[in-house]
């Protein structure tokens, strides 16, 4: 990125996306001094090239930009303390997808340029719409909080679209955001020891629709509806969705059918009913905003139906990974909190539930509507005691301890159940970090456990 060519950049947070900053800064000619509280980041980005050094020894007068890490706190609970240099010497303070905005505005300012944040389904949402522009020939660059970090991918040009999920992070660290089309997919509390309040976190990704040329709003919640209002009222244009409202003017679900209100006529754009990848109501809420933006940055319908029914799906999202008899192994691992376990505790029928693990605010007690259609539990990490508690009388359940455990004994039970359609579901509504480094070793440990099981039939490789 030449943004800062000739420049003085500090940067802090050398983590994945933090060392792939510095490097595409140093490439670009900034003159980039980076530095990392644990010692072995400030190590490996060394070893890569980047000059390292404590940022608490700079001159931050001569200084012309801070780069921050997404999750290095801006704010809340407390700045960081290179946040509060750069304030005391008035020197901005950015992240890496405010260099990519400002890369793309000064070498191809309308390469179509999808943004997508929410609470949850941002992940989803990305990949699908990536996948979408993908199987229809663009040329298609996809990063963000999904992984790629996005000074990675190829560099901005006429013709290269772009589809970048952002956390509210990356949106407070982007002061000069401005999507082709950005997507506000819903907003539920998650997060807030980060962000200090459900209004601010509301505010922050607010200003990414706001900034967006077309901004796309999920408005099945209060926060999202009264923010499509605000945004409107501004003279943007916006874009309804709905996994459960019939809209006057927007895309809506009705169950698997996509319907699109536009005009005063209503008519069907997609049916996700023989998607397996597309199961249930958030997912049409998912597809619905993929097909929005995709239909905003000028993808025919055409193409748009062709790459909904070829999704693959993203792993960790209830994600169908074993067979046995009439059992379902089912990996959710990424449902780290009783929002995001909530579709899938909603998709089956008979569940043999595995949850658990290092515990977030407000417990499981909102899934007790789904309590009668779990057979039994299997409770693991920290977690285990409490939701013991919750499910009390309610729910069978047993305090499993390990995954292994749970697996196996969740494996037997459905096996004696002997009725049809049953799942095995881990969908633990609890973060990782007691048990496993994060969410996707949960849920390959799940994925192995399950494949060690006699006379499993593997769905993925
Ligand atoms: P994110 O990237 O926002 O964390 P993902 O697409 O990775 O979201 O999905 C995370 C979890 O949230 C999955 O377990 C899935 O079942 C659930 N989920 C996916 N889409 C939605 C949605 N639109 N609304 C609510 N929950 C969702």
């Amino acid at each position: 990125v030449t943004t800062f060519k000739g420049k003085s950049v500090a940067l802090f947070g050398l983590g994945g996306s933090g060392l792939a900053t510095a490097l595409a800064l140093a490439a670009g000619g900034a003159d980039v001094t980076a530095w990392d509280d644990n010692p072995a980041s400030v190590e490996n980005a060394s070893a890569a090239g980047v000059k390292t050094g404590d940022l608490r020894a700079l001159d931050w007068s001569a200084l012309d930009a801070l780069v921050l890490s997404p999750g290095v706190p801006l704010t809340h609970p407390k700045p960081h303390w290179s946040a509060d240099l750069a304030r005391a010497a008035g020197v901005e303070i950015v992240g890496d997808v405010e260099l990519f905005v400002r890369e793309r505005r000064a070498h191809a300012p309308d390469c179509p340029f999808v943004a997508i944040t929410g609470t949850n389904g941002k992940s989803t949402t990305t990949a699908l719409i990536a996948h979408i522009l993908k199987a229809s020939g663009r040329d298609t660059q996809l990063g963000g909080n999904i992984g790629t970090a996005v000074l990675t991918l190829d560099p901005p040009k006429a013709g290269r679209f772009y589809v970048v999920e952002c956390s509210s992070y990356q949106i407070d660290l982007a002061p000069t955001l401005n999507p082709s089309a950005g997507i506000l997919l819903n907003l539920t509390p998650d997060h807030l020891d980060r962000h200090g309040s459900m209004q601010h976190y509301a505010d922050v990704k607010e200003r990414l629709v706001a900034a967006s040329d077309t901004a796309i709003v999920g408005v099945d919640d209060t926060f999202c509806t009264r923010i499509a209002d605000r945004v409107e009222r501004t003279g943007t244009k916006v874009v309804r969705i709905s996994k459960r409202n019939v809209l006057a003017d927007g895309i809506f679900a009705d169950g698997a059918r996509l319907l699109l209100a536009q005009g005063g006529t209503t008519r069907e754009i997609a049916d996700l009913s023989a998607i397996q990848t597309l199961r249930g109501s958030h997912n049409a809420q998912n597809a619905a905003a993929a097909v929005a933006a995709c239909l905003a940055v000028g993808v025919s319908e055409d193409e748009i139906r062709a790459g909904l029914a070829s999704f693959p799906g993203l792993k960790h999202r209830m994600q169908p990974v074993g067979r046995r008899g009439g059992t379902l192994f089912v990996n959710d691992s990424k449902a780290t909190n009783a929002d995001a376990a909530a579709p899938a505790l909603s998709s089956f029928e008979r569940i043999y539930w595995i949850a658990g693990g290092l515990p977030k605010e407000g417990g499981i007690a909102s899934l007790g509507g789904f309590f009668p259609k779990i057979a039994k539990a299997y409770l693991i990490g920290e977690a285990a005691p409490a939701f013991a508690a919750t499910l009390g009388e309610a729910v069978p359940f047993e305090i499993a301890g390990t995954l292994e455990r749970a697996v196996a004994d969740a494996a037997a039970d459905a096996e004696k159940d002997g009725s049809g359609g049953i799942a095995v579901l881990l969908s633990p509504a609890c973060a990782s970090f007691d048990q496993y480094k994060n969410f996707e070793v949960r849920g390959d440990a799940f994925v192995k456990h399950v494949a060690a099981l006699p006379g499993v039939t593997m769905l993925i490789e």
